[in-house]
């Protein structure tokens, strides 16, 4: 395998200048408004629907931490991109997909929206198959208990699924935090704290304690990060408010 890929940066794809001006510029805004609050918080730009040559954009300032929603959209990208971006995958996982992205994305650097134990046995053992490095995972919690959002609602159900990932069975997952999309509504709300993110604190809490952990905790977007890190966030998700608006879900 060759060393390096960032000498011949030009076989990337590029934006154009204007482009890259105005995503530097969103990144570094987002990113003050980050470490004003929190120095330590990672910020993750979500770039699902948008071009490779965005990526590059922000690539070559410095940033690797990226968040895409479709395997078979962060596959395509992580073939034709650069090697050391560390990818997060953080859409609807379906157990059908845990194969394919455990498999073809060998820069996959953490999974975030792990639903399930039987998710985690095919995340793992297509690893182990393949020898691969070990993936980072941060367990989904339904928070806001809305029907149409997926995560764990039972800790007894997650507990079972971190028992799994702990044991000999699992040498390919690490565990690092819990990981929440908190609700439109209790976005928009205007409470003091948000209630979802709340929840995710205590389930926090409640594991470190249990278990001796410090977990991170994955919550925050483009509406609603300065809140997530006042809430104690230690990942924040932000897409839109970097890469500007996507088309509306109908169209794709
Ligand atoms: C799309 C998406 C984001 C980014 O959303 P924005 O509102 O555009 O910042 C963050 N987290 C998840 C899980 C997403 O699907």
């Amino acid at each position: 395998m060759s060393s390096s890929s960032s000498s011949s940066s030009l076989i990337f794809p590029q934006p154009t200048e204007s482009r890259a001006t105005e995503l530097v510029q969103n990144y570094n805004n987002v990113l003050a408004k980050v470490h004003a609050l929190n120095p330590k918080t990672r910020l993750v730009a979500v770039s699902k629907f948008k071009p490779a040559s965005d990526i590059m954009a922000l690539y070559s300032i410095g940033v690797r931490h990226f968040g895409e929603n479709y395997v078979q959209e962060l596959v395509a990208k992580s073939e034709e991109l650069p090697k050391d971006i560390c990818w997060h995958f953080i859409g609807g996982l379906q157990s059908g997909k845990c194969k394919d992205l455990s498999n073809k994305v060998s820069n996959l650097w953490a999974v975030e929206t792990v639903d399930s134990l039987k998710k985690c046995r095919q995340l793992n053992n297509a690893r182990e198959r393949k020898e691969g490095e070990v993936i980072n995972v941060y367990l989904q919690v339904n928070t806001s208990g809305e029907e149409q959002k997926s995560g764990f609602l039972q800790m007894s159900d997650l507990e079972e699924t971190i028992k799994y990932i702990q044991s000999d069975d699992c040498k390919k997952l690490e565990l690092v935090g819990l990981m929440t999309i908190g609700s439109i509504a209790e976005s928009k709300s205007g409470h003091e704290e948000n209630y979802d993110f709340k929840k995710l604190v205590e389930w926090k809490k409640v594991l470190d304690e249990k278990y001796h952990f410090d977990l991170e905790l994955s919550m925050g977007m483009s509406n609603d990060y300065e809140q997530a890190i006042k809430q104690g966030s230690s990942c924040v998700r932000v897409g839109s408010s970097i890469f500007g608006a996507r088309p509306p879900k109908s169209e794709k």
